[in-house]
């Protein structure tokens, strides 16, 4: 046995089968790193109000609405660390604040720098940033999102109808009702207009970035970039021989009409008359399944 110990060595950090816990990639840490504003935003101070400058046109709530979302945007990013000294951004600037409705109000360096608290040679990064997240939640917040889904969803041991995910899903983000939106049938629609990805003209699967043009002729070039820092300049169309964009023009697939494969069906509802009993379908809570087996019927004469 003291052989046996001997021979137990902590394998290095990378090399365990176990991946060893890296304390700083832990959510709640790197929670706490982010950087939180000292403060509130200054409101300008400076009374411009000409074309360039509209920093007196601002209100208090304008700026505080642009800090929150910025803020909201950018948390990942900290104002306030060291720029990398080989940095050469001296570009000339123009500063707009989001005003009411997405309205861009020109402002003076001062007062933007102000608004967000940030310093000057910060900015040109922070907004990077802002504007590459095109001013939206941060995927890592949505992620969250699923997440509280999740952990709910997991203490219920019986789900039986649409509605209970609905209410708690509503608890957590805003949700539409695909009944009540029109819903396209773009996979069908394109099937027979755009090229297999696969024929595409750069790899489709490692695209980072893509750019999209209009052309004259009713139809779009693609260039896919499959590099951050290097670029092919390569514009082509996607489309078959023959085949325009505009020639996509999918169809609303009409709601509540789809029906189940028939092996999933039969599983379902031998599973519903083993959980209920034969009378299930007198059920209120189960009136979502007695509709999708009526509408089953309906279309296929079988299922009774
Ligand atoms: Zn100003």
């Amino acid at each position: 046995m003291d052989e046996l110990v001997q021979f137990v060595k902590k394998s290095e950090l990378g090399k365990s089968r176990k991946r060893p816990a890296i304390k700083s990639k832990w959510k709640r840490e790197v929670r706490e790193k982010r950087y939180k504003a000292a403060g509130l935003p200054k409101y300008p101070t400076c009374n411009h109000n000409q074309k360039a400058f509209q920093c007196k046109q601002l209100t208090m709530q304008m700026i505080r609405k642009f800090y929150e979302k910025f803020y909201l945007c950018s948390n990942k990013f900290n104002p306030e660390a060291k720029r990398k000294k080989n940095d050469k951004r001296t570009k000339a600037m123009k500063y707009n604040i989001l005003g009411d409705k997405g309205a861009k109000v020109p402002v003076c360096q001062k007062t933007f720098m102000g608004a967000l608290l940030v310093k000057k040679d910060r900015i040109q990064g922070v907004l990077k940033r802002f504007y590459e997240s095109g001013g939206q939640m941060p995927l890592e917040n949505r992620d969250r999102v699923f997440d509280k889904i999740e952990k709910v969803i997991k203490t219920k041991e019986v789900i039986t109808s649409p509605t209970e995910y609905v209410s708690v899903l509503q608890e957590h983000t805003q949700c539409t009702d695909l009944a009540s939106i029109p819903v396209y049938d773009w996979k069908t629609s394109y099937q027979n207009i755009i090229k297999l990805t696969t024929s595409w003209h750069f790899a489709f699967m490692k695209y980072k970035r893509i750019f999209i043009t209009r052309t004259k002729t009713e139809n779009v070039l693609v260039q896919g970039e499959v590099n951050y820092r290097a670029e092919n300049n390569t514009k082509m169309t996607i489309t078959k021989k023959g085949k325009k964009i505009t020639m996509i023009q999918p169809d609303i697939i009409q709601p509540n009409k789809i029906i189940p494969n028939a092996a999933k069906l039969h599983d379902v509802l031998k599973l519903l008359k083993t959980h209920f009993g034969d009378n299930w379908e007198t059920l209120e809570t189960l009136t979502f399944y007695k509709i999708v087996k009526e509408r089953a019927q309906e279309t296929t004469g079988k299922y009774d």
